[in-house]
């Protein structure tokens, strides 16, 4: 008789979901979004940097719901949130207009098919 095959654990495939969806977003762009559009000096490595958090698992892989950003202005806006709006606002006005739309909603989150969906490169998917 086969051995029933291990379970893994939700907190696994969020995580294995999320070094794929960062990844992917990054492969497809390959570049701070914020560059040159602020007063400050790109810096660091690219950063997957969500729009409204992780927590709101109905967003957290929305490709509307981030933007590539170097670390130096990940961690700047991850500090200063009233400026992150303001400058969203500014520059990618129709992601914050998604984000503000959908966020309220409840869904369950089904990590397999994103991990499906994240495995394939960003370049095979038109
Ligand atoms: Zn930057």
């Amino acid at each position: 008789m086969l051995a029933k095959p291990k379970k893994v654990s939700k907190t696994a495939l969020k995580a294995k979901a999320d070094k794929l969806a960062s990844q992917y977003y990054r492969a497809q762009t390959p570049y701070c979004e914020m560059a040159g559009l602020d007063e400050h000096q790109c810096a660091g490595v690219l950063n997957w940097a969500h729009i409204i958090g992780r927590a709101n698992l109905r967003l957290r892989y929305e490709p509307y719901n981030h933007l590539i950003l170097c670390a130096g202005e990940h961690l700047f806006f991850t500090h200063h949130p009233l400026d992150w709006i303001r400058a969203l606002e500014k520059h990618y006005p129709e992601r914050l207009r998604l984000a503000e739309q959908h966020r309220h909603e409840i869904v369950k989150c089904d990590y397999q098919a994103y991990i499906g969906r994240f495995t394939a490169l960003p370049e095979s998917q038109d």
